[in-house]
């Protein structure tokens, strides 16, 4: 048997839910070659196994770190666009209005008042 040859076997021999042929045992107990594909093979399977086992644990207080640091990048940016010129302008804009809006009803009380004034004389 050639080594090609078995190693097209070695998965189903690394498996174990078959059973290797015996001329394939017989040629990888004495290829040095096989061996190490087989145990390259079985070294393969055994951390596809960890993987497939292990699961993260997050480190105790990494979600309030995570959380944190969230909270305080969304902070800084909200101060970052709070302090461009396009935010200011925009809170002038508003201002503006504001004001404008105040004297606006100023004016019209003013002008209640002054009508309400005349028709009292
Ligand atoms: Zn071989």
């Amino acid at each position: 048997m050639r080594c090609d040859e078995v190693a097209l076997l070695l998965p189903e021999a690394v498996d174990g839910n078959q059973p290797v042929p015996l001329l394939v045992q017989r040629h990888i107990e004495s290829c040095l070659r096989c061996q190490a594909e087989l145990a390259r093979y079985r070294r393969m399977l055994r951390s596809l196994q960890l993987l497939r086992t292990q699961f993260l644990e997050p480190a105790p207080g990494l979600l309030t770190a995570t959380l944190a640091a969230i909270e305080e990048a969304g902070e800084r940016r909200a101060i970052r666009s709070l302090l461009s010129s396009r935010r200011l302008a925009y809170a002038g804009a508003i201002g503006g209005a504001l004001a404008a809006a105040g004297a606006t009803a100023t004016a019209l009380l003013v002008h209640r008042a002054r009508r309400r004034g005349a028709l009292a004389h």
